[in-house]
């Protein structure tokens, strides 16, 4: 039985002090033993993390960065390592997120270093695929979905890839207001977990946790993580209040 997971991806949100208030709230909703039963992570900016990690101290809620250099370290400024993720507290990390692609030309070859680089420190990587709307208006979405997974998993062993999350975020849907139906996105969900099938194993793909995000919120969140396939929600918009984003965590259970 794979256990639901939902992750807040806060983006560039927030100032210290923000943080730490919705993180205290965000405590306070999350009551004790929730997340035996479901996985919560939040991904606050960088420059908040060292903090937050401190808050939630035995909370059950975890840690992810929004982002990482591919690179162990050295001279790439303005960059952050996954050891320096680590360092703080983090457990996971989300790559490749439409936002990277778009606005900093991230390729699926640069996500693939990073995915490697996570999962050689120890991070565990939530790897964004999605098809833009043009993609799914000119049909190719499958096609899109395929070469973004064979690319960013490329040299992901056996061993490894047991802790790679996916998230099938379709761009058209990232805070437009517009989720894809329960079904459209499930089919997707089917899709990239016969896909795991025959790159990895049967097994891999049974066990693999694939997330659902775009536009999901406290009304919809429950029938689209109900999917057969759907293991659970990177969620933006929505987890920038406590109370939408612990609502969310509760539609899992
Ligand atoms: C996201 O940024 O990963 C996302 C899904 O955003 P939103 O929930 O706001 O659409």
């Amino acid at each position: 039985m794979r256990k639901k997971l939902v992750a807040g991806n806060w983006k560039m949100n927030k100032t210290l002090l923000e943080s730490n208030a919705l993180l205290y709230d965000i405590q306070k909703l999350i009551e004790y033993g929730v997340t035996d039963k479901v996985s919560v992570i939040v991904c606050p900016p960088f420059i908040n993390l060292y903090s937050a990690s401190e808050i939630l101290k035995n909370t059950g809620v975890k840690l992810g960065g929004q982002n990482i250099y591919y690179k162990d370290e050295g001279a790439y400024t303005g960059e952050i390592s996954a050891s320096m993720l680590k360092s703080v507290g983090c457990e996971f990390v989300i790559l490749g997120h439409s936002e990277r692609r778009q606005y900093f030309k991230e390729t699926n070859e640069i996500i693939n270093n990073k995915t490697k680089t996570a999962l050689k420190n120890g991070l565990t990587p939530i790897v964004c695929v999605g098809e833009t709307l043009e993609q799914r208006e000119k049909n190719i979405h499958f096609q899109i979905i395929e070469e973004q997974i064979r690319i960013c998993l490329t040299g992901t062993d056996n061993e490894n890839i047991n802790k790679v999350i996916i998230a099938y975020e379709p761009v058209w849907a990232i805070g437009t207001g517009k989720t894809a139906t329960p079904e459209q996105a499930n089919e997707i969900h089917i899709f990239i977990r016969k896909l795991i099938s025959d790159i990895f194993s049967k097994d891999i793909s049974d066990n693999i946790l694939i997330l659902y995000g775009g536009s999901v919120n406290d009304k919809n969140a429950r029938e689209l993580f109900g999917m057969s396939d759907i293991d659970g929600g990177l969620i933006g918009g929505a987890s920038l209040k406590a109370e939408s984003f612990s609502n969310i965590v509760k539609s899992t259970l």
